[in-house]
């Protein structure tokens, strides 16, 4: 449309494909820059736009469930990807799979033949300076030279290159009889974290298990060294005997009140949400294939019985520290041209990552129109995950799939069984109000 500015977006992945679509539907003129078949990261294989790169599932579809909701609220919102998901969909059960070569052609073709997206074929090794609105959707595996270019933007401190991902258990699956509630240091309240606490005899037993058992092996583009911050478990227990204990295994000043004793060494547990249904364990971000895993770690005191509703890994994983570098509209603070999407925003998935393209689509456009970017309502999905990206502390924040942890609370006591189905309501009703108070900027 004329008098319109045009929008850039670098990379045509699951964020920047969803950003074209979004800003070109509202009749702004997209470049979009894409750096395959050129050049590949070392996870991307297929020449089309829109490339799963591992699993191909988008996870539930169930309305009820935080991802189920998130996809309903992007349909509503006119999203190209989920409306393709959904028909090249295969079966799998309460889950939205895709056949993925279909899914990739299809968003390819969509892209392709918009007659206001101009595709181009060349990685973009500098960060531009400020002309038009820029969407920055490179991803995970971002290439090294655009890389270089953010870090002198956002300063490296605020760059992440591996995402450490510790284990998940079920609260319901941990032996309380033995697990003990208490912060460190902390003799008054009954504290935040769960420890699970191992005699001398039980924590040698511990360290050499770790060090026995089958790690996955590292893929190419893994093998950079690691963070001193975020090494495997079992790299520390191979540096010695007490390097655990000195480190995530800690016991001091976690006085067990079943013995009136302080452990020889423990496991801490952080809740996940604030339901208190799930905890991660702190520290045990690790190598150790899924089966070594659940065996490992069912020998710690409390965990006998544990069930996962996650395992360990560490993989390359490019991603801003959100909190410190973006608005709430994924605006940077910094260089209010730029917008950030997908994985790099901060997130965590490939339909978290889609719905962080559609905002910044939206946004962008709404930029390049001279108009005021918009911000999700909270009680949303979207504006859940935005939330997350901007409100958590710096200093703990890590990349987050959609879950019911990250909404308001609820206000009211509902049954555990209805409180997804009551959430996904109330988010729906909260953004059919914003679509029609915001019609203008959303739908224009
Ligand atoms: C190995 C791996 C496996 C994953 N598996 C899953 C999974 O199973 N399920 C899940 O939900 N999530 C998974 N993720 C996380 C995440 O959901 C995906 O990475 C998702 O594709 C992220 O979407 P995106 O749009 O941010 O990035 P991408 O989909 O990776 O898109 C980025 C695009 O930018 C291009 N690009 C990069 N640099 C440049 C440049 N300088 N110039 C031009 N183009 C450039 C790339 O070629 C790519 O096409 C995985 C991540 C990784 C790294």
């Amino acid at each position: 449309m004329s008098g319109r500015q045009r929008v850039v977006i670098i990379g045509g992945g699951l964020a920047g494909c969803e950003a074209a679509w979004q800003a070109a539907q509202r009749s702004v003129p997209v470049e979009l820059f894409e750096m395959k078949p050129r050049r590949y990261s070392p996870a991307h294989e297929s020449p089309e736009l829109a490339e799963l790169v591992c699993s191909n599932s988008l996870r539930s579809n169930d309305p009820g469930s935080a991802v189920g909701l998130l996809k309903e609220e992007m349909r509503r919102l006119g999203s190209l990807l989920m409306r393709t998901a959904d028909e090249t969909a295969v079966p799998a059960g309460k889950a939205l799979a895709v056949d993925r070569q279909r899914f990739s052609r299809a968003v390819s073709d969509a892209v392709g033949r918009h007659p206001l997206i101009r595709i181009t074929r060349r990685e973009v090794e500098e960060i531009p300076p400020a002309s038009v609105p820029l969407v920055i959707a490179t991803g995970p595996l971002t290439s090294a030279s655009l890389t270089a270019s953010l870090i002198r933007l956002t300063g490296e401190k605020n760059l992440a290159f591996y995402d450490a991902i510790a284990p998940i258990v079920r609260a319901d699956s941990l032996d309380m009889r033995i697990i003990y509630q208490k912060s460190r240091w902390d003799d008054h309240g009954p504290g935040d974290y769960l420890n699970c606490p191992f005699t001398r005899e039980e924590y040698e037993c511990f360290v050499t298990l770790l060090r026995e058992s089958e790690k996955v092996a590292l893929k190419e583009f893994e093998e950079a060294k690691y963070f001193e911050g975020c090494l495997p478990i079992e790299v520390m227990a191979r540096r010695g005997d007490e390097t655990l204990r000195f480190g995530p295994m800690k016991p001091v000043g976690l006085l067990n009140p079943h013995t009136g004793k302080v452990p020889h060494a423990v496991v801490q547990l952080r809740a996940e949400n604030r339901e208190g249904t799930h905890y991660n364990m702190v520290g045990f971000q690790t190598k150790l294939t899924y089966g070594a895993q659940k065996r490992v770690f069912r020998t710690i005191p409390g965990m006998e019985r544990a069930e996962f509703s996650r395992l360990g890994s560490i993989h390359r994983n490019t991603f801003i520290c959100a909190p410190e570098v973006l608005e709430p509209t994924l605006q940077m603070k910094k260089r209010p041209d730029i917008l950030l999407a997908g994985q790099l925003s901060g997130v965590e998935g490939y339909v978290e990552s889609m719905a962080m393209g559609l905002l910044a689509g939206i946004n962008a456009a709404l930029l390049a129109g001279g108009r005021e970017a918009l911000v999700p309502p909270r009680e949303t999905a979207l504006g859940a995950l935005i939330f997350h990206l901007t409100h958590t502390d710096p200093a703990r924040f890590q990349p987050s799939n959609i879950n019911f942890g990250l909404f308001p609370p609820l206000g009211k006591k509902i049954p555990k069984k209805q409180r997804g189905p009551y959430r996904s309501a109330k988010a729906l009703a909260v953004l059919d109000r914003w679509q029609r108070q915001e019609s203008v900027r959303i739908s224009s």
